[in-house]
């Protein structure tokens, strides 16, 4: 028992956080700017933070994943980093030619106080920054926030590019919020499908998820361009996955350039989808091509055919504001019961959010936000349940209570295929309901009596 000193008995804990169910925030802005074609993601920083953000990448994507970093010493961390910083462009741009370096900072060039536009604003002045090139930069202190903070905040220093000329170019930005390539690349495919141009940014796919080619690029083929970010000013609306992750982007985006934007959730599950297509068909003026329609019946069947497997099966699911709403969403729909709910996230609405969705529903729902994984446990250990929903870390957890585990959210370590296969929209939908029926079929077969063993569904 790997979790063995974890009390059943929980104790109220207001200063302490043990084992939490997020990471820090520059991880996210690096994930962010890895979906912009050419561009070299920096840390502002020590050394040993940017590694850390990189391995965190490279472990979940199994990609390469290049940042630099301003590489603080002693005197940077007493007298500010601006001179790093300034060297550090002069340096990229000379050596490695990104289109575009994307700048965040670190809990210690945060604690210093380092001003990072008005360094970026200096590079300028110096001309450190080519003509043609960019630096965008946020703020990523890891004291506050989580990963999914720092990813939201590059997004929205990718629409300081965007620029509204006065005239609407017919295209809707998508901002997909933290979801995977496989994932990108599915919401690219739904909108060719019903011939809406948009543009996705971040887009990572083609990026974490390409071929070995046996030839190396700097920079990989994929990622949103530049010039699609500066048009994002001009299109004729956006809409933005996800309050947490790319809401703040979108609203930049209306103050900005006047752009008019709607906020849904990721579209995880048939409802949520659903939701998504409405309005990608509604802001472009289109309509829904059968193609799209069959996969929805497609899902709707299997959930259908299936349902028996999941009716009254309880629940644990942790992670990330965006994902784990629209997860509980789902959950519910196919009848399942989602009992214990996390994310590491602070966020009140997160946990209005779930207890709308789950107040039909005739028992009481544990909800935390800024809660962590021994809290999770400690649920469980009271009340158990069927299936444990979440990144790999829950792994010790499913194997101390013996509870079949879906790995699902960031990061997943142990696993591949999050890479290559999508869970948004109805064939991700499809993908999800395989995998949580398999772990019931398998844990059936284990456990039932030769009597019952079954060989058909
Ligand atoms: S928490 Fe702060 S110090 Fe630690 S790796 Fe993240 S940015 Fe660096």
């Amino acid at each position: 028992m790997l979790l063995r000193h974890t009390p059943k008995e929980i104790t109220e804990r207001s200063a302490l956080v043990i084992n939490p169910a997020k990471t820090c925030q520059p991880i996210g802005a690096m994930y962010a700017a890895l979906g912009i074609h050419g561009c070299l993601p920096h840390s502002h920083g020590s050394q040993g933070c940017c590694a850390y953000h990189r391995s965190a990448l490279t472990k979940h994507y199994k990609e390469p994943v290049s940042a630099a970093t301003s590489s603080f010493t002693e005197g940077a961390s007493v007298f500010g980093g601006q001179a790093n910083l300034l060297q550090a462009i002069e340096n990229i741009f000379t050596v490695y030619e990104p289109e575009v370096i994307a700048v965040h900072t670190t809990c210690l060039s945060e604690t210093i106080g380092d001003d990072i536009k008005q360094i970026r604003d200096k590079a300028e002045k110096q001309g450190l920054i080519p003509k043609g090139k960019h630096v965008i930069y946020c703020n990523t202190p890891s004291y506050v926030g989580s990963h999914v903070t720092g990813f939201s905040n590059m997004v929205k220093g990718m629409t300081e590019l965007s620029t509204a000329t006065g005239k609407k170019n017919g295209k809707v930005n998508v901002i997909p919020g933290w979801v995977e390539p496989s994932d990108m690349e599915e919401i690219k495919r739904l909108a060719a499908l019903m011939n809406v141009p948009i543009t996705l940014f971040p887009d990572t796919s083609g990026v974490l998820n390409g071929p070995l080619s046996g030839e190396y690029h700097m920079f990989p083929e994929g990622g949103v361009t530049i010039k699609e970010l500066i048009e994002a000013g001009d299109a004729v609306g956006t809409l933005a996955l996800g309050e947490w992750c790319s809401a703040d982007a979108a609203r930049n985006l209306d103050t900005k350039c006047k752009v008019p934007c709607k906020v849904l959730d990721i579209p995880f599950g048939l409802a949520a989808t659903d939701r998504f297509i409405d309005a990608l068909r509604t802001i472009a003026g289109t309509s829904v091509p059968e193609e799209i329609t069959r996969e929805r019946g497609q899902l709707v069947d299997m959930i259908s055919d299936t349902h028996q497997y999941y009716y009254k099966k309880k629940a644990a699911i942790y992670g990330d504001p965006d994902q784990v709403i629209s997860m509980v969403e789902f959950l519910v729909s196919i009848d399942m019961c989602p009992i214990h709910i996390v994310t590491g996230t602070k966020g009140k609405k997160f946990v209005k959010r779930i207890k709308e969705l789950t107040a039909h529903l005739p028992y009481e729902v544990n909800v935390k936000d800024g809660g962590d994984m021994f809290l999770l446990h400690q649920w469980i250990k009271n009340e158990p349940v069927d299936l444990l929903i979440g990144n790999t870390y829950g792994k010790y957890i499913a194997r101390d209570e013996d509870i079949p585990f879906l790995r699902w959210g960031f990061p997943i370590l142990d696993r591949v295929g999050h890479q290559y296969f999508p869970t948004v929209a109805y064939k991700g939908g499809l993908r999800l309901l395989e995998k949580i029926l398999g772990l019931f079929l398998d844990r059936k077969d284990r456990d039932d009596p030769e009597t019952v063993f079954e060989l058909t569904l």
